[in-house]
């Protein structure tokens, strides 16, 4: 589905184009059918990770040695966009290959590899990435969560809140101090295994204005005891680079999730505006309502554009945190501007609950809040001015 004539881009290739067709069908028979019940029991089913594994959509990027489909970035965007298309806003399995994965591939010792990637990529273990807390989001710096060394392990302690998988996640990578004077070279990424860890609490399900089946969750760690071998990799401190290195993946799969949403929402607005009447007239009769789509949709081919060149430079290596944060900022901006504008096609019935156009507003929102605020990313912007 969709609604922009763009050639198909150069790092979509034969195989690549098979998946985003097998991953469509799925997620129609899978997946779909079972939005309504999510969004009123407010999180998805358990078994549908299982189900995800099964058909190698997580950690479509992981190597096969350690479980995954052994393919690149541009099998998990395709994935991730098909999410986007399919109306799967709330989902967390972007984070789960695409953020918590790399991490432990990246910066993981041999042995961490081989303990979690496999069953990160069966949907047995579901993973979830630890930073933000009550006192600090977008100041990573501070962070008060520690893990201080005991005997041949640590002691965790802390709180995190707004956790992405808070209420599934059992492979959690929590962002602590090992070292808390030693400004942000004192920051180790320390891998927790949830299932039975005494001193770890999953908080509540948090309320929000959108994603309503998205289990983001405060979480708490009262000393818990964990083993050395939790810490990412083999030295303290390496924390914070890891986190800023791995920073254009990260907004590229927000990017990728708006550039979708923005394709479903102008299919959907276009097929109503052609069946609803009014003045004796089909809505997209009216010079406004042409104009108005002809605007979002030049806007979003330019974006569709963008993100594909951003997509292309990230698979070859070369995309550098400015212009992914050009990606995140810009494309969660025309995002919210196009479902808005697309849910005033739809008149009243754009704010029923039962028009996906509704929904598509409320999850829109967060899109410019996490994986980094957009100001934070004008921020990063500025400083290569
Ligand atoms: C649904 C949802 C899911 C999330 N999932 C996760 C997750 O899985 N893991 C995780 O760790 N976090 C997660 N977050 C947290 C998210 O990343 C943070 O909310 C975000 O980084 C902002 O941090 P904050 O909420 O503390 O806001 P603050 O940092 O307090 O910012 C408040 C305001 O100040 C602005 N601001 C801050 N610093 C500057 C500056 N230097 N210059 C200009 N303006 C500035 C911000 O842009 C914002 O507008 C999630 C959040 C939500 C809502």
């Amino acid at each position: 589905m969709s609604v922009l004539n763009i050639p198909r881009p150069a790092w979509m290739s034969e195989d690549v184009v098979l998946l985003e067709e097998q991953t469509r069908r799925f997620l129609a028979s899978e997946l779909v059918p079972h939005i309504d019940r999510w969004n009123e029991n407010g999180i998805m089913d358990r078994q549908a990770w299982d189900k995800l594994g099964a058909a190698g959509l997580l950690c479509a990027g992981i190597p096969e040695e350690y479980g995954g489909a052994g393919g690149s970035f541009a099998h998990e965007t395709v994935i991730n966009r098909e999410f986007a298309l399919a109306g799967l806003d709330a989902i967390g399995a972007p984070l789960h290959s695409g953020i918590v994965a790399p991490y432990i591939l990246r910066y993981g010792t041999q042995e961490q590899k081989q303990r979690w990637l496999p069953k990160l990529a069966t949907g047995e273990m579901i993973g979830g990435i630890a930073m933000s807390e009550p006192g600090t989001g977008s100041d990573l710096q501070g962070v008060k969560t520690s893990a201080k060394r005991s005997g041949n392990g640590y002691v965790l302690n802390g709180s995190k809140t707004f956790i992405t998988n808070g209420q599934h996640a059992n492979l959690i990578v929590v962002v602590a101090k090992t070292d808390p004077d030693a400004g942000h070279k004192g920051i180790s990424l320390i891998v927790l295994e949830t299932d039975d860890a005494a001193g770890f609490r999953r908080g509540r399900k948090l309320k929000k204005l959108g994603m309503d089946w998205a289990d983001t969750s405060e979480l708490f760690f009262e000393d818990v005891k964990l083993p050395a071998e939790a810490l990412l990799g083999d030295a303290e401190g390496q924390g914070f680079i890891q986190l800023m290195s791995d920073l254009p993946q990260e907004r590229m799969i927000v990017a990728t999730a708006a550039i979708g949403m923005i394709e479903r929402a102008l299919a959907l607005t276009i097929d109503y505006v052609k069946e609803r009447k009014a003045f004796g007239k089909a809505i997209i009769d009216f010079q406004n309502t042409q104009f108005e789509l002809a605007e979002c949709k030049s806007e979003a081919t330019i974006g569709r554009v963008f993100h594909d060149h951003c997509i292309e430079r990230h698979i070859n290596g070369g995309l550098d945190t400015v212009t992914a944060s050009m990606a995140k900022y810009w494309l969660t901006d025309l995002q919210n501007k196009i479902v808005d504008r697309c849910l005033q096609l739809f008149g009243g019935y754009g704010y029923m609950d039962e028009y996906p156009i509704s929904r598509m507003y409320r999850d829109a929102r967060v899109q410019r809040i996490y994986a980094g605020t957009n100001e934070i990313m004008k921020v990063l912007i500025a400083r290569s001015l």
